[in-house]
């Protein structure tokens, strides 16, 4: 692998950046692999590269029906956090959140980690109980997280407008400092470029049509349009599509798929120093290093395939956005774009075996996994490798569904970005 280091960029500016190599292989399908991991974003990539690095797994596949990074990796709005309320999802977040703290160095690739701290603002008594609950539950479980009052929260950010005759008034924040924003195409190549490292083939253009079981019930392979390529070990991590992928098994999983939509500003000189989110209004903003103003807004309320959101959600979340902030009311949408995000009826995740021996699945991240892109990859790699969860998700099983025993940060946060 070509490092990445002042001196390689030294040598190569000397030569007129002629020697840069491509960063990963195109690799053609092999006959069988070890394990293949279906779907080509960050959670994909990562659990590959973890496969390898971590376990020992050296014969992997990711097979990716468009590009890496096409999905939602691509498409979010980079927010990284883990002051969830739950034990199971501070575990589980916070493991990421740490991940997160050294990934660049681990990979030799930037991938722009910026701790600027992430507010999540209250606008009514309920938010504000939830959130300092919130606050105490994180320092019992050793995750950090402040309240700040309407006066601090806007010296933490000060283009905050918190007069209070406003229609979502601010009646303060919970903050987490080490929370904040990663670039999310450098988190799909530089998981790419590490696992073609040591020795995986990344599949582009390469879609899976069919999961097939051998006569005792177990996967034996995966059916594409480029063939049939054998595996007895496979793991989805397809998001918006995994209840499709899933079904192709004869898998059922309480899964919903929903458009959920961002949108960038003009690039602006920097203005914005930290990340803000309404979780109450489903308005969320941060400035990228280019300048634009990074919105996300709530899903859709009907489900869809569509990678495009309704109008009217992008219209109330600027609204909004307008009122909080008022010096932004008269800059310039850019962009805006939709994901596929699946949902499961408690807003957690779903990290486990499934009951078709050798089948894996990483999905129901919704609107929140890319924080999550380290933790969940190395630990979907675990489950492949050991044919068990590690401990920290265990409690993540398709059966609580069915026993009751949900994680359910839908109740405790209302939205889960
Ligand atoms: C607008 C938006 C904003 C968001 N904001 C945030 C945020 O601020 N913070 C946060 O933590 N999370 C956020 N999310 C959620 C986050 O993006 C996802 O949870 C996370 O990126 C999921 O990663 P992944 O690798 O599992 O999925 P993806 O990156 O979607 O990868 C799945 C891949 O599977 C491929 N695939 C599907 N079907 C097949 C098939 N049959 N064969 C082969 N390949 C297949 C897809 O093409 C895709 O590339 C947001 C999502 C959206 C859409």
């Amino acid at each position: 692998m070509q490092r990445f280091s002042a001196f390689s960029l030294f040598r190569q500016g000397l030569g007129g950046h002629k020697g840069w190599k491509p960063q990963w292989r195109n690799a053609t399908p092999k006959p069988s692999y070890d394990a293949i991991i279906v779907g080509g974003g960050g959670h994909g990539l990562g659990a590959a590269y973890y496969l390898a690095k971590s376990f020992g797994m050296r014969n992997i596949a990711v097979v990716e029906k468009g590009w890496i990074g096409g999905g939602n990796t691509g498409r979010n709005t980079t927010i990284i956090r883990s002051n969830y309320l739950f034990d199971e999802s501070a575990a589980l977040y916070d493991h990421a959140l740490k991940m997160w703290e050294g990934l660049s160095q681990e990979l030799n690739y930037n991938v722009m980690f910026s701790q600027r701290g992430v507010m999540m603002l209250a606008h009514n008594i309920h938010d504000v109980q939830v959130f300092k609950r919130h606050v105490h539950a994180n320092r019992i479980n050793g995750v950090d997280n402040e309240w700040l009052t309407p006066e601090q929260a806007k010296e933490f950010c000060p283009p905050l407008n918190i007069e209070r005759n406003m229609r979502y008034p601010v009646l303060g924040a919970a903050l987490q400092r080490r929370g904040g924003t990663a670039r999310h195409d450098a988190v799909a190549w530089g998981y790419a470029r590490a696992a073609d490292a040591l020795g995986v083939d990344i599949i582009e253009n390469c879609e899976v049509t069919g999961i097939r079981r051998d006569a005792s019930g177990a996967v034996s392979g995966v059916e594409t349009n480029r063939g049939f390529i054998a595996s007895k070990r496979v793991g989805v991590s397809a998001a918006g599509h995994t209840s499709v992928v899933l079904g192709m098994a004869g898998v059922r999983l309480p899964l919903e798929s929903y458009p959920l939509q961002a949108l960038v500003s003009e690039p602006v000189k920097p203005i914005f120093p930290c990340v803000v989110m309404s979780n109450t209004i489903h308005a969320y903003m941060s400035q990228s290093d280019k300048g634009e103003l990074v919105i996300g807004a709530g899903t859709d309320a009907y489900t869809s395939y569509t990678q495009r959101g309704g109008l009217h959600i992008a219209t109330h979340t600027l609204e909004a956005i307008c009122e909080l902030f008022p010096q932004f009311r008269r800059m310039r949408m850019l962009r805006s774009w939709g994901g596929i995000v699946d949902v499961t009826p408690d807003r957690s995740p779903i990290i486990a075996k499934t009951p078709v021996k050798g089948l894996y699945v990483n999905c129901g991240w919704g609107t929140g996994g890319f924080k999550a892109t380290p933790g969940a990859a190395h630990l979907l790699a675990h489950t492949i490798a050991k044919d068990e969860p590690h401990p920290i998700n265990a409690p993540y099983t398709i059966e609580r569904f069915r026993d009751g025993f949900m994680i359910d940060e839908a109740a405790a946060a209302a939205v889960a970005h």
